[in-house]
């Protein structure tokens, strides 16, 4: 699997690296770091691996982008795993979900609207 070489989140450029030995050197599968805005996912894992890891790293980059820093690692894993199997199993949602792309204006009023609410 190839990936592409950024990704955007939250409106912020983000650059994908895929890293000989990062799980070797650092005992990570892979890494977010928000601040340098860069995702990081290991080479030496299977390609369904690399796809859970980076959307793992993205859940926590959509976080910090959205001033939650302090979140639960559980969770991350939760979200990444299921958000990646979730779009393998319902593909045709997906891209109808994307189809057409969002201004975000819409999208943003709806964030909005929810506030704290669940
Ligand atoms: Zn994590």
């Amino acid at each position: 699997m190839s990936f592409p070489s950024s990704v955007r989140i939250g409106g912020i450029t983000y650059e994908v690296h895929v890293i000989s030995r990062l799980r070797d050197e650092q005992d990570v599968l892979g890494r977010a770091l928000c601040h340098k805005q860069i995702l990081e996912i290991d080479a030496g894992l299977s390609v369904d691996a690399q796809a859970a890891t980076l959307l793992h790293e993205v859940v926590h980059a959509i976080l910090y982008q959205t001033g939650h820093d302090d979140h639960m690692e559980p969770h991350i894993r939760a979200l990444g795993y299921g958000l990646l199997v979730f779009m393998q199993d319902n593909a045709e949602l997906v891209r109808s979900l994307i189809d057409p792309p969002s201004d975000y204006s819409d999208l943003m009023r709806y964030r909005d609207l929810l506030g704290d609410n669940d």
